[in-house]
């Protein structure tokens, strides 16, 4: 019930903002470019199949996810959109599954190839599958110096059906750019050399993430990948090489689309040198009103913010004190009139004209956004809203 989802903590999803994200995002594409969704992760913490759908309303054309079991998910939950698994699968179980779900795999190296075929061969069915590339990430593909080779093996095997080639971006997000366009020059020569040797033209090329689709159009291609930006945050929040001092979120105004919120479930008055949380971390200096809330870094709210977390209530930004626990945290309210229990904090989001967002967290923690939205537990529900 709605009474018991927002009794203590909980993740709310703005599905106006994520459509609206989806929408500026298409803005920047050409027509001819489609715009893939990265929901691995559960769409990094925001719940993948409620985010899926709203994205496919929106014009998004296809999905992809990191694992085998994500892709089931979105099938079990009724998306017909292509899926693209973005991991590697090797064992033959997990192939078989692809056909049975009708999911897309990548391909990533010859030996793998080899058992797909095979594997596919004794069913008697065929598979979409996408070829990767490393051009410069050294993570899954083959080197794209070998991709004539890797793509002439392919074609042998009737039973792959190469749906696109791609890359990934190592450095989109970084100030210097140079990395980047080798990337794209290595991608380029790549595709290039498939034609002039194999007389072969992909039916569908894509290399850029989030900040590649926001930093250039030439990095689109036929399909971007895009996950954070979806989600409303920016790949580079202190992105300082663009011209005219301009960052990522000015080319598209996105919204965050994740809320984080918990209850205040007891309010006390303590006296000056009381020690608060484990490990007495805090030592109040005058006597103090504190309020308990019901999150805690078994929720994500790390634990290495302690005495550092702001949170909003009723639009003013309270500080947390002491350790932060398990499932509960504590926080200073000398200041507030007429606190009570039961009342909402903010620990990511807006209230009046404050905000907090994954990036502080990221920041004052030395991570990325990315950690901080994925680290948000199964234990908080998500509400869309
Ligand atoms: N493509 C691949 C292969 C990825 O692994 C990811 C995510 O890490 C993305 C695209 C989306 O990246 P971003 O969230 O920066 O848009």
């Amino acid at each position: 019930s709605a009474f018991l989802n927002t009794d203590r903590a909980w993740v709310e999803i703005n599905q106006a903002a994520l459509y609206q994200n989806v929408k500026t995002i298409k803005q920047l594409l050409s027509p001819k470019t489609s715009l893939m969704a990265v929901v691995k992760a559960d769409a990094y913490g925001h719940g993948a199949v409620t985010v899926a759908k709203t994205v496919l309303d929106a014009g998004g054309e296809a999905l992809a996810v990191a694992t085998l079991q994500e892709g089931i998910d979105l099938r079990l939950a009724d998306i017909d959109a292509p899926i693209l698994v973005l991991g590697a699968i090797n064992t033959i179980e997990e192939i078989e599954a692809f056909s049975r779900w009708d999911l897309e795999a990548t391909l990533c190296s010859p030996q793998q190839a080899q058992v797909f075929a095979e594997t596919l061969r004794k069913t008697g069915k065929t598979l979409p599958v996408h070829l990767k590339l490393d051009t410069g990430m050294s993570r899954l593909g083959v080197l794209w110096e070998e991709a004539v080779a890797f793509v002439s093996l392919i074609q042998q095997f009737q039973e792959l059906e190469i749906k696109s080639i791609y890359s990934h971006l190592a450095t989109a997000d970084e100030n210097e750019e140079s990395f980047m366009w080798l990337q794209k020059s290595r991608f380029d020569r790549a595709i290039e050399r498939l034609k002039t040797s194999l007389n072969y033209t992909p039916p569908c090329l894509h290399l850029a993430n989030s900040a590649g689709t926001l930093r250039d159009r030439s990095l689109h291609y036929d399909l971007v990948r895009v996950g954070l930006a979806l989600y409303g945050l920016s790949p580079s929040p202190k992105f300082t090489s663009m011209p005219e001092g301009r960052s990522l979120r000015d080319i598209a105004p996105l919204e965050p689309v994740l809320q984080v919120k918990a209850r205040i479930t007891q309010i006390k008055d303590l006296p000056a040198g009381a020690g608060v949380s484990y490990g007495h971390k805090y030592i109040t200096d005058r006597p103090c009103r504190i309020a308990v809330v019901g999150i805690g870094y078994a929720d994500g709210v790390p634990r290495n913010l302690s005495n550092r977390l702001q949170v909003l209530w009723k639009g003013q930004k309270l500080q947390q004190i002491g350790a932060i626990t398990m499932d509960q945290l504590m926080l200073d309210v000398t200041s507030c009139d007429n606190i009570q229990v039961g009342e909402i904090v903010t620990l990511i989001g807006k209230e009046g004209e404050q905000s907090l967002t994954a990036d502080d967290w990221a920041q004052q923690l030395g991570t990325i956004s990315w950690e901080i939205l994925c680290g948000f537990k199964h234990r908080l529900p998500r509400l869309a809203k």
